[in-house]
Parts: structure tokens; sequence; C-alpha cells
């Protein structure tokens, strides 16, 4: 049997059902939807694109930028979606390394992504327009199905890359599906099931977290533009499942309409890509009577860990490491598996886990120890029931006078008290200590907490070297779209500010 993403999805379809609700209020059904994908990918054959070959994609978020996808897959061609936010000098850097058969753009810049490539380029825009498009149109055949191997490539995806350059994360047919199916059965997904889709889809999360298991259960999903807390709030009453980033429920909170009668149809909140406050999980329970499910994954590993569904939802955790997923804390350096409750880097294996990096063997080699487990470089423990805490990334760690500072650990003790809302803790070049701690801090507004109150209250709290020595105020933390936290800039912001 193939091992295609593309026929895994399409047998789990029925024709007749709705997959997608469109911005627009239209219903595209699954039967359209793969029939779509056929002709999708006929295109894509007619342009040269061969099984093996690369797509790339910069299009804007729509219904056919899931078509596109099922239609890479369909003709054996691998995916490289690429965040709308590129600039034509990143996007010059992408082509040259992945060296795309095709490249698909946003309408408007057609002109402009021409010069970048040797290879086709065409456009497809958010509305049906575009010299892509319009060659879908004429299709009159669709594409059979090309077999895949379990190990074949399905996408590339680049990794956001704060430092140095961006990695290209080969994901395989086999990568994709086993999370989807695992994430479906963990999360009770079924047909009756109707996802609020408003994350962006050139990102794993909205891509293929969402996507995948949606399809996968034949559910369907209320596709949107881009977040919109009244967009989402309209959609609840319909609605059983949304999935999101830390930021959609802060926003989500700040919303009137957000109530338990409002979110009544809904079963299920997934939260996922940056660290969910422990205070917003508990607003959010106290507004609407729902506990948020945390869960824990990256671009090249999938989905890797995950709150029960049954059973308790512990903020502050990602929950269990999710079936056929082994995962293991282990030192950084050395590899040596740490004992358990110790904190060190966590290490994962199983079929979630990507091949590679593109044309990258020694940053591959280097990621990976020799019995296979993939560093992720998020430092983190499991606890004495088995839950996964992560508490920051190996690169955000702080040496501080020789001592080990985690900076989820004085983040967690800083949102703690009153006037805060949130905080991030970085290390800055120190004279005496090599690094010093610093924190970044957002006021709940109105609140006048200052830095001598800040450091005053963690006196007692906090081990002397894992205090802050200097508190800046900021309006807001500064984010990327997955609303990661961007501690690269806030070092950059803030490198002087313990200079001789
Ligand atoms: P990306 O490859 O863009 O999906 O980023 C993956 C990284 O996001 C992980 O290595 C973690 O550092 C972070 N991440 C994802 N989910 C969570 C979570 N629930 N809590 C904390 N960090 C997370």
């Amino acid at each position: 049997m193939s091992a295609n993403l593309h026929d895994i999805l399409a047998r789990a379809a029925r024709p007749d059902k709705t997959a997608m609700e469109t911005p627009e209020g239209a219903r595209i059904s699954y039967g359209e939807l793969f029939a779509r994908a056929g002709r999708m990918a006929q295109a894509l054959v007619d342009l040269g694109v061969e099984p093996g070959d690369r797509v790339a994609a910069q299009i804007d978020k729509s219904p056919d930028a899931i078509v596109l996808a099922l239609a890479c897959f369909r003709a054996g061609a691998a995916l490289l979606p690429l965040n709308t936010a590129y600039t034509l000098t990143e996007l010059e850097y992408f082509l040259g390394d992945a060296e795309p058969a095709l490249t698909l753009c946003r309408p408007a810049q057609l002109d402009a992504v021409r010069t970048l490539s040797e290879r086709s380029v065409e456009s497809l825009g958010d509305r049906g327009e575009g010299t892509f498009l319009q060659r879908v149109a004429a299709v009159r055949e669709e594409l059979p199905s090309v077999k895949r191997k379990a190990d074949d490539l399905a996408a590339i995806l680049y990794t956001s890359g704060t430092t140095g350059r961006s990695k290209g994360a080969m994901l395989t047919h086999e990568n994709l599906s086993s999370n989807a199916q695992a994430l479906v059965g963990l999360w009770r997904f079924t047909a009756q099931d109707v996802l609020i889709h408003a994350l962006p889809v050139y990102h794993t999360h909205g891509l293929f977290v969402a996507t995948n298991v949606a399809l996968l259960a034949g559910a369907t999903m209320i596709f949107q533009p881009k977040f919109d807390a009244d967009a989402v709030m309209a959609a609840t009453p319909r609605a059983t499942v949304l999935m999101g980033v830390p930021t959609f429920y802060t926003r989500l909170l700040d919303h009137p309409g957000l109530t338990a009668e409002a979110t009544r149809h809904m079963r299920l909140f997934v939260s996922g890509s940056a660290p969910l406050l422990a205070e917003t999980h508990a607003l959010w329970r106290e507004r609407t009577g729902h506990a948020i499910l945390e869960r824990y994954g990256m671009t090249e590993t999938n989905m890797i860990a995950s709150n029960p569904y049954d059973g308790a939802r512990l903020a502050g955790t990602v929950g269990f490491p999710l079936p056929g997923v082994s995962l293991r804390i282990a030192e950084p350096d050395s590899g040596k598996v740490v004992p358990g409750g110790d904190v060190g880097v966590i290490e994962v294996k199983g079929p979630n886990v990507f091949k590679g990096y593109w044309r990258m063997p020694e940053k591959t080699a280097a990621e990976f120890r020799p019995d296979g487990f993939f560093i992720t470089g998020d430092l983190g423990k499991v606890d004495a029931q088995g839950y996964v805490h992560i508490v920051g990334r190996a690169k955000d760690l702080i040496i501080s006078g020789g001592f080990n500072v985690y900076p989820r650990e004085v983040e967690g003790e800083i949102d703690a008290l009153d006037g805060v809302f949130e905080s991030a803790v970085i290390g800055l070049a120190h004279p005496d200590f090599g690094e010093g701690v610093a924190a970044v801090v957002v006021r709940v507004p109105g609140a006048a907490i200052d830095e001598f109150a800040i450091r005053q209250a963690l006196e007692g709290r906090l081990a002397r070297f894992k205090q802050p020595k200097r508190v800046f105020f900021v309006e807001a933390l500064p984010r990327n779209a997955m609303g990661k936290v961007q501690k690269a800039a806030l070092r950059e912001a803030y490198k002087g500010a313990f200079a001789g």
C-alpha cells in the first residue's frame, strides 16, 4: 500500500461531507477538495514538476493553500511553504538552497520573484486569482496519486532560525501521517468535529497539526484567513475545537463575548508553539469552564507531548509523550540520561522525527545522538507523575557566576507578582559573572510596580544568583507570528546593560 499522505487522507474522506467552510461562507466538500487536488497536481506536472521535486509557496492563506499541499503529496513532490513575512532577499536564500522546480507567489510579487529563479514561477492568489490558478482552471483530468514510500519527502519546512542560517527540516509522509493518527486518537477527533482554523499555513501548527488531524478525522474546518477574536467568537456556537497559540487565548480573554455560554458547543481548546502562562490557563477555566489542553512540538519532530484528554491538564506542563514517541532527558554535552526529575535537554525518537536538514549533513549529525535520538534543544524535566515540563531553550539558558539559571523559573516567580502581566528573563554579558540575569516585564494595565518592588519581592523567593540584577519595562514583548517571545531581540536591545 502506498504511504502517500494524500492517499491516507483521501481514504478517510466521505465525498459529500463538508471539509472546509471558506471565509466567504462557501462549503467545499471532501469530494471537491480531492478532485481539485487532482487537477492541481496535474497542473504541477504540466509545469514540469516530477516526483521528488520541491514546490515552494509564499502565498496568502486560503483554502487553495491546503489544496496545494494535497496536490504536492499527490504528485509526489515536496511542499516548501514560506512565511509571507519573508523579504525578497530572504526568499532568494530559500530558492537558492532548495532549488524548487516551481515557485508559487502572491500575484503582486510575480515579476519580482521571477527574477530570483531560473525555474518556473507562477502566482496563486487568495481569491482564486493568479497565473497558476488559471492553469488549474483549464485542467480537465485529475492526476492519479503517485506511489510514495514511508520515508519519501512530503515537505521541507525551514525553521525560524533566530541564530544563523535557517535550516530546512525534511519531513516524510510517515512523519506527518503517524503524527496525525496519534493526535486524532489522543484528542478524540471524529467526523462530527468542527475545527476553527485561524493559524497561518506556512508553519507546522496550522499546515499539519490542525489540517491533517481535521482531514484524517473527516471533520469540518471553519477556515479563517487570520486570527481575529470577533471571527473566532462568531464561530464558537457551531464549532467544537480551537487550536491556537497562547496569544489567541490572551486576546480572546480580552473579548467581552467570551463566556461559558458562548463556548458551550466547544469540546476542546488546544494551545501550543509557545508556553501558555499558568494565569491564562486559570483565567480561561474561570471564564469558560474549559481547561486548555497544552501540547508541545517542533517543526523537526511534529508533536511530541500532550496533556491528557481525560485526566488532569496541568498548567505549566506539556503532558505526556505521544503514543509511539520515546522521550528522555539528558545532559546536554555528554548525552548521559539524567536522574528522574532533573533538568536536562529533551531528546526524542519515533516515527514523528524528521529525516534531517536539507543539504546540511553535518548539522543533522550534530543534532542526533548515535542511537537515533534527536536533541530538541529544549530544556526540561519529567516529574514523578510523568508530566513533561519545559524550562526554556538551551540557548536561552543563563550561566551566571558558573550557576545555571533557567529563565522559566524566574519568569514564573515574576509573573506571579501583583501588577505583572508577563515577563521574559534573559542573560546579558556581565563583567564579573559572565552573564547577569535581567528581566523584561510587561505590567498589568494601570499597575505601578517598579524595578525596586520586583527585586525586593524576589529576594526571599529565589537564590541570589537567580535574581534579576536589572528589570526593564516594556508595553509588549516582541513576538513572532507563532507567539514566541524573541529573546535574541531582547538580548540585543539591552546588551550593554551591565557593561563595565
Ligand atoms: P517551531 O519549530 O517553530 O514549532 O518551534 C518549536 C519550539 O517551540 C520548541 O522547540 C519549543 O521551544 C517551543 N514550544 C512549542 N510548544 C511549546 C509549549 N507548549 N511550551 C513551551 N514551548 C513550546
